[in-house]
């Protein structure tokens, strides 16, 4: 090759991998915002507002339990539901609304290749839970989270033809793989301030136990915990 075809070629390979690079970046981290605008955090705030959200369930032993836990120390919070669990747990699904928390929908199948499936997939199958919701709530649900975080062109546009606001998080807890609640907890209460939204699972044992050390230091610090309600006024 000559020397400026060489040149010609070795940018072109730059672009090319700069471009491939923050296309699979841009996938996995929505906070990048790059494919689907979302939501990651509202403004600190004087009334010291902190939003907690639960994402995978409705489950039939540790919702019930986080439910209890919320309503002892008068804190509020959001639950991002996949379809099919609610379908199997109606009962618990409506409980969370009847005690005063938010839900939104976390896809139907919650399915591992979710950032693989066609726009057409990803609109089914948010559109099939949204019709569980309205069918068991009477309302029509605003709100959305990718499973896994992850956003790619098929998921935006089948997010905007549904006309769903997209909800991230500020502070991820990594409770799902996390070995003890404190260390959980520790990484939370670093990071709070006021306007996060803290990701949490309403799935497991250890989210329960790491749930009842956060009210208590939320308490302590006059953290006042609510539904993100006011994203959908
Ligand atoms: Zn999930």
């Amino acid at each position: 090759m000559e020397g400026w075809s060489m040149f010609t070629f070795i940018v072109g390979l730059c672009i090319l991998f700069v471009g491939v690079s923050f296309t699979i970046i841009g996938s996995f981290r929505m906070k990048m915002n790059y494919f689907l605008k979302g939501i990651h955090q509202l403004p600190v705030n004087e009334n010291r507002e902190i939003y907690i959200t639960f994402d995978d369930g409705p489950h039939p032993d540790f919702t019930p339990k986080i439910l209890a836990l919320l309503e002892r120390y008068n804190a509020k919070a959001t639950f991002f539901c996949i379809g099919k669990n609610i379908e199997k747990h109606p009962d618990v699904f409506l409980e969370i609304i009847q005690q005063g928390h938010l839900i939104g929908n976390h896809s139907y199948l919650h399915s591992n290749n979710y950032g693989f499936l066609s726009t057409k997939a990803v609109e089914e199958d948010i559109v099939k839970t949204q019709q569980i919701i309205a069918r068991l709530t009477g309302c029509e649900n605003k709100l959305f989270r990718p499973p896994f975080g992850v956003t790619n062109p098929n998921i935006a546009r089948a997010v905007k033809k549904i006309n769903l606001k997209t909800i991230g998080w500020s502070i991820r807890s990594y409770d799902t793989i996390a070995k003890s609640p404190e260390m959980v907890t520790e990484k939370i209460n670093k990071k709070i301030k006021s306007g996060a939204i803290i990701l949490l699972h309403d799935t497991s044992q250890l989210t329960v136990e790491v749930l009842e050390q956060l009210l208590i230091s939320f308490e302590s610090k006059s953290f006042n915990a609510k539904t993100l309600s006011l994203l959908i006024k």
